[in-house]
């Protein structure tokens, strides 16, 4: 038996001795308020046993983790037409870049960037009765944790700052893949990037994903055949243009968000969830993905 606790607490030790914690994200004001000094870790087995070390249990900005979660309801919602709209291949560039968009007339490459997540957003819009609380609740109840919320602080911060979001928008829209108008499917996606979870609540969430989409109650949220191509997005896309090198370093199925968490997953093994807020320059949580490559190479437990 692997002694996730040990290797954890070690882990963990290690982080937060490190000199070098990367740069917290200040383009949206409200994130540049966090302490670089954080570092929190979770570990989630199939058998429901969590393992935790540091600042697990404080809450942090998920931002672009929310992305798999909209594409989970979204996938649910529309089904396999959702791939006419968005494609699946990594885009090796950075999460907010265009031009890829204008060279291909507004079909975002994956759900998984800015635009492929906007483009998200906008059958959410199209598909729920009140996006935003539905979509929230949608949260609540695969991890059911009904104090899950969104960070209004920080969903403002980013709608007075989300610049390039608005160009994609725009781009997307000009092309004929936005429905409906772009400021209401920006306030869901801000929204959806500012709900807030500990590394504790993050693995709950993300249980679904290595359960073939049963949650911890058991109950079935999502097919075995979406997972599976929802795994594949989170391997092929979840790290931006640093996909690559995750799956070399980590080798699990994942996903990042600029208030510096990372979630990933072992199908039918576990689920983690890291959490220091210092980015490296692919906006990618520095310390994170160093604890997850010490976690895969100390247990050998990776897909590989
Ligand atoms: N809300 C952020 C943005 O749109 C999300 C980016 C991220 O986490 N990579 O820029």
């Amino acid at each position: 038996m692997i002694d996730f606790q040990h290797i954890i607490d070690t882990i963990a030790k290690e982080a937060n001795t490190a000199e070098e914690r990367g740069k917290v994200a200040s383009y949206i004001p409200e994130l540049s308020k966090v302490s670089a000094k954080k570092f929190g870790i979770t570990l989630l087995d199939a058998d429901g046993n969590s393992f935790s070390a540091g600042d697990s249990n404080e809450r942090f900005s998920i931002q672009s983790i929310s992305k798999v979660l909209a594409l989970a309801k979204a996938f649910d919602l529309e089904g396999d037409h959702l791939w006419q709209r968005v494609g699946v291949e990594p885009s090796g560039d950075p999460f907010n870049h265009l031009s890829l968009l204008e060279m291909e007339n507004g079909i975002p490459r994956n759900p998984l960037i800015n635009a492929g997540a906007i483009v998200i957003c906008d059958i959410l819009v199209s598909k729920l009765n009140a996006p935003k609380q539905d979509f929230l609740t949608f949260v609540q109840q695969i991890a059911d944790d009904p104090t899950i919320t969104y960070d209004e602080a920080v969903a403002q911060s980013e709608k007075k700052t989300g610049f390039k979001n608005y160009a994609a928008a725009y781009l997307i829209k000009s092309y004929g893949n936005l429905t409906n108008d772009v400021e209401t499917v920006l306030d869901l996606y801000f929204y959806m990037c500012s709900l807030t979870l500990s590394c504790e609540q993050l693995v709950k969430v993300f249980y679904i994903f290595m359960n073939h989409g049963k949650c911890l109650r058991n109950q079935h949220y999502l097919k075995i055949y979406q997972i599976k191509r929802i795994n594949a997005i989170m391997l092929t896309c979840g790290f931006y243009d640093e996909a690559g090198e995750f799956a070399f370093e980590v080798g699990l199925p994942g996903k990042s968000g600029v208030g510096g968490g990372i979630v990933a997953l072992l199908p039918n093994e576990f689920c983690v969830a890291t959490w220091s807020p210092g980015l490296n320059d692919k906006g990618n949580s520095k310390l994170g993905m160093r604890a997850l490559e010490k976690l895969t190479t100390k247990t050998g437990l990776s897909i590989f």
